[in-house]
């Protein structure tokens, strides 16, 4: 069985950035692992997402029960909070360390992160780390953090920072609609998000334009740790 890792800020994050390509995997047979660094399945972990003054003190289990919602229509197989306070990610010490530890247990294929250049402080934070992380996740380094494990590949998604030259599109159109029906969970999020429908089908269908696809999903490829193209020039020679 196949692994992938996708961390996220928020828990909407990983939604409105990669839903289609988390469905798909799923389908596929991956299993998927979400890691949410400002979200927690307990009730008292402080919150602050909430847009009216009476959802305070609820807002914990209501994000709960709509991160499981989407994950259910996604397929993730597991969702990890880490109970960071919204504005509070921080690439120090202990969080990089979690995050190897947390590599090395779920061991995956590929890593899905923020892109490093967002206006928000908790995703640059979190793809800071995590890029990071992925690297050092592989040395023999923090034995008592697990075995060394390599990654194969770590891509950046976006949300609201868009590439100007993605490395990979996705093809998401088959699972374009569950990516939507993911992202309506998420109703306590959408008083702050304005359009987000509008705005999260029209960069599919602008991300799906250039390979020919009704929908997409823009990859950029981390070239932090180089990756393999061919054992030896006589193989390139015998293509
Ligand atoms: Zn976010």
């Amino acid at each position: 069985m196949k692994r992938v890792m996708v961390f996220g800020a928020h828990s909407d994050d990983e939604t409105i950035g990669l839903g289609g390509t988390i469905a798909l995997l799923s389908e596929i047979g991956y299993e998927v692992y979400v890691v949410t660094f400002c979200w927690s399945r307990q009730a008292d972990w402080g919150d602050t997402g909430y847009s009216r003054v009476e959802w305070k003190g609820k807002i914990e289990e209501m994000r709960r029960r709509e991160a499981e919602e989407a994950d259910r229509i996604l397929g993730v197989k597991e969702r990890i909070g880490l109970g960071i306070p919204t504005q509070g990610v921080v690439n120090d010490r202990a969080t990089y360390q979690h995050i190897v530890l947390l590599i090395r247990q779920v061991r995956p294929f590929a890593i899905f992160t923020h892109y490093h250049r967002d206006k928000h402080r908790d995703h640059r934070a979190v793809s800071q780390v995590t890029e990071e992380a992925w690297w050092k996740a592989s040395e023999s380094v923090l034995a008592d953090l697990g075995e060394p494990w390599r990654a194969e590949a770590l891509f950046f998604y976006e949300i609201f920072e868009l590439f100007t030259r993605p490395t990979h599109i996705v093809d998401i159109t088959r699972t374009f609609q569950r990516k939507m029906e993911a992202l309506r969970c998420f109703k306590s999020q959408m008083p702050l998000l304005g359009d987000i429908l509008g705005y999260v089908e029209g960069l599919a269908k602008a991300r799906g334009y250039p390979i020919g696809a009704a929908y997409g999903e823009a990859l950029l490829r981390s070239n932090l740790m180089p990756s393999k193209l061919l054992a030896s020039l006589e193989e390139l020679e015998d293509r």
